[in-house]
């Protein structure tokens, strides 16, 4: 399978996937106030994350392919790189968004939601 028909593949299911998170993302906005932000960005992050997730998988397939002799195509690993690069950066951005929100901050060594206020991570230890 080439990388496109990979893409193809999982736009189709991210499609129906993305349909109903969207519905729901929908709904949940209508209710209002900070809650329903709070949802809805957490439904596009997990959807990002999702999205990333896939691109991973196609990733680890070419590679294991070219090891098994296929001829990696370097503009479809650049496309990849790319796509990677700007998913990982909206997953940052929604968790920044989230946090902001939450009033909270994220560690930046292991990821966790934590108060503002704290000095240290509960999870980590990891001093801000
Ligand atoms: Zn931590």
């Amino acid at each position: 399978m080439t990388y496109d028909e990979f893409v193809k593949k999982f736009a189709e299911t991210a499609e129906t996937v993305g349909d109903t998170v969207g519905k729901a993302a929908n709904t949940a906005v209508k209710k209002g106030g900070e809650l329903a932000e709070i949802a809805k960005l957490t439904l596009q992050k997990n959807n990002a994350r999702q999205e990333r997730d896939r691109r991973l998988i196609s990733l680890g397939s070419l590679v294991y392919a070219a090891r098994g002799g296929v001829e990696l195509s370097e503009t479809d690993m650049e496309k990849l790189y790319a796509e990677l690069d700007t998913l990982t950066e909206n997953i940052e951005t929604l968790d920044a968004k989230i946090a902001k929100l939450r009033n909270s901050k994220t560690c930046m060594k292991c990821g966790r939601s934590v108060a503002k206020d704290y000095s240290y991570c509960p999870v980590c230890g990891e001093k801000f």
